[in-house]
């Protein structure tokens, strides 16, 4: 796997490749995904009190809450979708390489986030075209399509945003990313009950209950890796954030197989949350789905 010569042509060929199916199958979603969103709008972190999960506040009403959240209802790319109709093709591996962090847990009211520490080389916030994860060694970074994503933070949803056949799973995760044009990328990982996990469980241990509550233990280091699937197989589609503003152009990429929970974490998460933190599933329009 080429994880260090990202621009090595045949690295380039493969990812090109792939690029050109997305554009084939969806023109007017490549237009959205060369569009660049501004560095402030991180999912889950923006707007905070000026919307909610339910009632006047609610999903169904964003987009009128405030002039720019008018994508929540006009946007023709939203997230989350059903993933039920996804058309195999061939897609790149993503190169995963994240590193141990110390907790920076935070309540935002909307959902329990970790906040990702930026090394010196990466304080512009942005990884520069041409760097490569050597240039972020202290960094959590992916690689996917040829370009190189910093990761930003990472937060859960209960119950799951995206749906299989209508079905939710009780959560899913969203590590969110971007890279030097302020894109963003999305890796979305379904949680079902089952085993209990360790990892989960340390997050939970560190979540403040309160909202507006930081917990910031540098004795404790977290390393998101723990928290994907063995099988790395995901879906692939171009769509939104879930939250306010709704901005477009985000690559999201769904692992298909989930990972598992105990039934006592769903619960615990749910009573931290206070709430469900779901936005409806919206319509593909002219989207599609990928699978390999
Ligand atoms: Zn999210």
């Amino acid at each position: 796997m080429q994880i260090f010569s990202l621009r090595s042509p045949a690295a380039t060929a493969i990812s090109l490749s792939n690029r050109a199916l997305v554009t084939a199958a969806i023109p007017s979603v490549a237009i959205a995904l060369a569009l660049s969103l501004p560095a402030s709008l991180h999912a889950g972190e923006t707007g905070q009190s000026a919307w909610g999960y339910d009632g006047a506040r609610g999903p169904l009403h964003w987009g009128k809450l405030k002039p720019e959240f008018s994508l929540c209802e006009k946007g023709m790319s939203q997230s989350p979708v059903d993933l039920l109709r996804a058309h195999k093709t061939t897609l790149n591996d993503i190169q995963f390489s994240y590193k141990d962090a110390p907790f920076h847990v935070v309540n935002n009211g909307h959902t329990l986030q970790e906040v990702e520490p930026v090394s010196e080389t990466a304080k512009s916030r942005y990884p520069k075209h041409g760097q490569t994860v050597t240039h972020f060694d202290k960094d959590s970074t992916i690689v996917f399509d040829e370009d190189l994503f910093l990761l930003e933070q990472f937060h859960f949803h209960a119950p799951s945003e995206h749906t299989i056949d209508r079905r939710h799973y009780p959560l899913e995760l969203h590590l969110v990313h971007h890279n030097e044009r302020h894109e963003v990328a999305v890796v979305a990982v379904f949680m079902e009950e089952g085993k209990h996990n360790p990892f989960f469980e340390t997050f939970l241990k560190h979540a403040p209950a309160k909202v507006g509550e930081v917990n910031d233990d540098h004795n404790q280091t977290v390393n998101p890796i723990t928290l994907l699937p063995e099988r790395r197989a995901y879906y692939l589609y171009s769509g939104s954030f879930t939250t306010p503003p709704c901005s477009e152009g985000v690559s999201w990429l769904v692992m298909q197989d989930p990972i598992e929970v105990s039934a006592a974490q769903i619960e615990k998460f749910r009573t931290l949350v206070g709430h469900d933190n779901v936005r409806p599933t919206q319509p593909l329009h002219k989207r599609f789905v990928l699978e390999r």
